[in-house]
């Protein structure tokens, strides 16, 4: 079986990375969607909520997988049987911290190959930190994230607001 893993924070999930979720699936006949823990990015979101949020935008994917990992992302790629990252790729302000880690990965792991998806032109621009942004304003989120993921954005981020 053709097995990918799509590593992210994913804090939180955006129309953005299903789009590349959903390409992925073009290409992988199984998909494990890896939630990093991440705590240096000080998340939003607890992990078990981020797990949950994706869970819940992919439960009409049966190809995809949530899961969770800690340490080396290739060490886990291999023990998944697994044989790609799948990253996605926005503006070119993606391109130069991809391709380190891309090249980083392949020097630590040389049979794992990185694969690099475009999503739709809609999202090329869409990050979870601008997302954040709108929500701690009161923006309309509708047209960036799944409703209950909305939803959640602005529980979370209600009190912040001025
Ligand atoms: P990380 O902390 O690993 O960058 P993210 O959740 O921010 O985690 O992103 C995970 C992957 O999804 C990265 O490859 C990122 O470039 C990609 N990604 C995030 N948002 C988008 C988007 N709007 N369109 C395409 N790819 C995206």
């Amino acid at each position: 079986m053709n097995v990918g893993v799509y590593p992210g924070t994913f804090d939180p999930i955006t129309h953005g990375h299903t789009d590349i979720i959903a390409r992925s699936l073009r290409i992988f006949d199984h998909v494990i969607v890896a939630v990093a823990p991440n705590p240096s990015k000080h998340p939003l979101f607890s992990l078990s909520e981020r797990l949950e949020m994706v869970r819940l935008v992919t439960q009409d994917m049966p190809q995809v997988e949530v899961a969770t990992f800690e340490g080396l992302l290739v060490e886990y790629v291999k023990r998944r049987g697994a044989h790609a990252v799948i990253r996605g790729l926005r503006a070119i302000s993606d391109f130069e911290h991809e391709f380190q880690m891309a090249l980083t990965n392949r020097k630590l792991e040389n049979t794992v190959e990185t694969v690099f998806l475009m999503p739709s032109e809609e999202y090329s621009y869409l990050t979870s930190t601008i997302i954040k942004d709108v929500a701690k304003h009161g923006g309309p989120l509708t047209d960036f994230v799944h409703p209950e993921v909305a939803k959640r954005l602005d529980q979370r981020l209600r009190s912040l607001r001025p």
